[in-house]
């Protein structure tokens, strides 16, 4: 084998209402749009974690700051579980859409208090709402003791930045290939036969290629629906049947990486 393990990452941002919001502040008014996100947190994420439970494997999930401080008892959950608990911004807006890079900070320090105080851990790891960086975004994170970006896509594995100074920062490449939320969210809808389809294509086709790793974006609110948490319970045990592949929680992947 090529990659032995494979490493596997499956990640879950749980953007909750703050996602909904995020994407257009007028939605803050809607209660059927501001329920589409609470869908994840209330409903879908319990049989996510049943889920992870039952094949035994540790997540990632990406949360913003807003969701902790709203949905505390859903995120502490996830941690006890054993899962990793990583940074999604506060509000959950992109940072391109502040003035400048104080402002981006502040932003950034507030979602670390917010999980602090939600799930009791610093978290390490850092997924930008809507995968949209500022050029400030990633000096910001090496300067606030992130240890790994999950933003770029310019690679089948990851790999190192390079910041000013002995900055350092680790990348694990993400994909809208492997997201859930183009498949189901923006139309035309694809089925979940469809998009397991490609996903194994992509699993198996990664496999193959050296320093790769297989790193799925996934949405409570978006694969916690019934019918598509059944493709992804096959999935996994799909990924697991080959043999070489091992999940890991994106911070643990982030050190095994460097090492
Ligand atoms: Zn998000």
């Amino acid at each position: 084998m090529i990659n032995d393990p494979f490493p596997v990452c499956l990640t879950f941002d749980l953007d909750a209402e703050a996602g909904v919001v995020g994407r257009d502040a007028a939605n803050a008014d809607r209660p059927v749009a501001l329920s589409m996100g609470r869908y994840g947190p209330n409903t879908g994420l319990q049989y996510i974690l049943d889920l992870l439970d039952k094949h035994e494997v540790k997540a990632t999930f990406f949360v913003p700051g807003w969701t902790a401080d709203n949905h505390t008892a859903a995120v502490a959950k996830c941690a006890k579980a054993g899962h990793e608990i990583a940074h999604h911004g506060y509000h959950h807006v992109p940072p391109t859409s502040f003035a400048n890079a104080e402002e981006e900070r502040e932003e950034i320090e507030r979602g670390i208090e917010a999980i602090e105080k939600a799930a009791s851990v610093r978290p390490t790891g850092y997924r930008a709402p809507a995968w949209e960086l500022s050029p400030h975004t990633l000096g910001l994170l090496a300067g606030l003791d992130f240890t790994y970006s999950s933003n770029m896509m310019d690679a089948d594995g990851p790999y190192e930045h390079e910041l000013n100074g002995d900055a350092k920062l680790l990348e694990l490449p993400v994909s809208w290939t492997l997201d859930d939320y183009p498949f189901f969210m923006s139309r035309p809808e694809r089925t979940a036969a469809e998009v397991e389809e490609i996903w194994r294509d992509e699993f198996d086709a990664l496999r193959e290629r050296e320093g790769a790793a297989f790193v799925l974006t996934l949405h409570p609110h978006v694969i916690g629906r019934p019918g598509r948490l059944a493709m992804l319970d096959s999935l996994i045990a799909y990924i697991r049947h080959t043999g070489d592949a091992e999940f890991f929680r994106c911070d643990e992947f982030a050190q095994l990486a460097r090492a």
